[in-house]
């Protein structure tokens, strides 16, 4: 069956990230993209948090990101601020970029222990660029800043979900993708390959495709509701599985960065924006009512309340196919593993990426389902690992929730990448996974998980040499932090709200 109409179930981010990238397929192809959305359903219409790779997406599709940023009322994100995770009142930052850089082979983190061990009390955060600006509120691109061997500071956007959905619908439409308004009420399969034939909506319309892409949200309306694939449950580890999310007002664009802050069975989302802060506590229904996350979402705002708050249900885990006959899941719909680290756009980006590279019009195939199922299982899987340590590697016992999580078992991957950190303070990366080295290192050492010794390795670089490189990226990083200007100031000049 050749591919000449892919059809988009939903409008949410993932619909229009997918109808965006997939529009660029047709000025030389002769494909059709249509993209059906209920407004009657709606959108999640929270996700206003990104990481790097993000803005990498948005290159790709040859977007301004003035333009862009302006639009969205989009901010700069430096990293995370995790506030009570390895203990209450305890607080660290996981910063985008890295730590210093390697040298001679050595990651930096293993120069820093060995200085450390030997009574030396520079904190890590010192050699990571993206840390210092975020503590005093700085940001600017800085690729054509002089700073010697430091790479540019890397940074990701804060933006308002709906209007980057609006952004991307404009984008698509441009370049001959047509939306349908409509709600889907029916799924007709082929009777022979139980492949998807055809979508009827709700006028009694019916829509022709020859591959769907399920971006319908929780729901699945594809993937799951037609096709019945399955999902894997992953809430053993990551329990949370409610969110109360609530806009308030802020003065400004004032910090480059999320924060994250726990309590009692969960934990809070401050995403500052140029016109509001999104808000939302994400919590575990075992161990916490509704009204107790909402309450305290509430009493932990710095501004106004701007809207009712938006009550949302989640279950943890994946679809156990991604691609399943003619069906690629996107988006929600093809999983979930809560926003603690804003991976879910970041897997809407990737998986749109895997599609375009296994994409042939003359028909989908066993090998192509494969390979994006056993490539998105690993991601999904190495992201999970990522998420559960933060749960886990905590000395807080002041709940139920947090007792639960301390002891909770843990995938041995998981387990295997601790254990061997704390040997000597190295991170196996595998198959490409997402998170670096330096974040690995953020997240144990910011909640508590200390090496036992330094990789040995780290003896062989020669002193006074070392000492004066380490001592030069400290003073590097200061230099060029100071040269920046403001975040507030930046974004006001750059990228002013439209
Ligand atoms: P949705 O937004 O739910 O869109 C589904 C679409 O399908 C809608 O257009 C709907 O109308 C349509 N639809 C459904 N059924 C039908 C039907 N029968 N007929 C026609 N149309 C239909 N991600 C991040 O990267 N960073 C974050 O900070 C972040 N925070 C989050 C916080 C919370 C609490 C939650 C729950 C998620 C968060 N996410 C975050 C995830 C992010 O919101 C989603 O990945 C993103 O919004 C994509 O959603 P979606 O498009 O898959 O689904």
């Amino acid at each position: 069956m050749t591919i000449r109409r892919i059809v988009i179930v939903g409008g949410g981010t993932a619909g229009w990230m997918a109808a965006a990238a997939l529009s660029r397929l047709k000025s030389d192809n002769p494909v059709d993209i249509t993209l059906i959305e209920s407004e009657q359903i709606g959108t999640v219409g929270v996700g206003e948090a990104t990481i790097p790779p993000f803005v990498l997406f948005n290159r790709m599709l040859e977007i301004d990101e003035q333009e862009l940023l302006s639009e969205v009322k989009g901010t700069f994100k430096l990293g995370i601020q995790f506030v009570n995770w390895g203990n209450r009142g305890d607080s660290y930052f996981h910063p985008f970029g890295n730590y210093g850089y390697e040298i001679d082979g050595v990651s930096f983190h293993n120069v820093w222990l060995k200085y450390r061990m030997a009574g030396d009390q520079r904190p890590l955060h010192n050699f990571s660029p993206e840390t210092i600006a975020a503590q005093h509120r700085k940001f600017a691109r800085t690729e054509t800043m002089q700073h010697d061997d430091l790479p540019p500071i890397n940074y990701a956007y804060h933006l308002d979900a709906g209007q980057y959905a609006r952004f991307l619908r404009r984008y698509a439409e441009a370049r001959g993708a047509v939306r349908i308004e409509g709600k889907v009420d029916n799924v007709r399969l082929h009777e022979e390959t139980g492949f998807i034939a055809s979508l009827t909506l709700d006028d009694g319309s019916e829509i022709a495709g020859d591959l769907f892409v399920d971006c319908s949200g929780f729901r699945g309306l594809l993937i799951e509701q037609a096709l019945q694939t399955g999902y894997e449950d992953w809430s053993r580890w990551l329990p949370c599985d409610r969110a109360v999310a609530l806009p308030c007002a802020n003065s400004g664009p004032d910090l480059p960065y999320t924060r994250a802050t726990a309590w009692s069975a969960g934990w809070q989302w401050r995403v500052p924006l140029q016109h509001r802060n999104g808000n939302g506590h994400v919590y575990c229904s075992l161990y916490m009512s509704d009204d107790e996350a909402h309450g305290i979402l509430t009493d932990n705002l710095d501004g106004q309340v701007l809207a009712e708050p938006n009550f949302l249900r989640f279950t943890t885990g994946r679809r156990k196919k991604f691609w399943n006959k003619n069906v690629v899941a996107l988006g929600l719909a093809a999983g979930f593993m809560e926003p603690l680290e804003s991976t879910s756009i970041h897997l809407i980006h990737t998986g749109v990426s895997k599609l375009i590279a296994l994409l042939s019009l003359d028909g989908v195939s066993k090998a192509q389902e494969d390979a994006f199922n056993r490539l998105t299982t690993k991601e999904y899987e190495r992201i999970r690992d990522f998420l559960i340590l933060h749960y886990n590697a905590t000395e807080r016992d002041d709940s139920p929730f947090w007792n639960y999580c301390r002891t909770m078992s843990i995938p041995d991957s998981l387990q295997e990448k601790i254990d061997l950190f704390r040997i000597n303070g190295q991170i196996f990366r595998e198959e490409d996974e997402l998170f670096t080295e330096t974040s690995w290192v953020a997240v144990m050492m910011g909640q508590g998980i200390s090496p036992a010794n330094f990789n040995p390795m780290t003896a062989t670089l020669k002193e006074p040499a070392l000492s004066i490189e380490v001592g030069e990226v400290e003073k590097s990083i200061r230099f060029l932090v100071n040269a920046l200007p403001s975040h507030s100031d930046f974004v006001r000049q750059y990228c002013p709200a439209a």
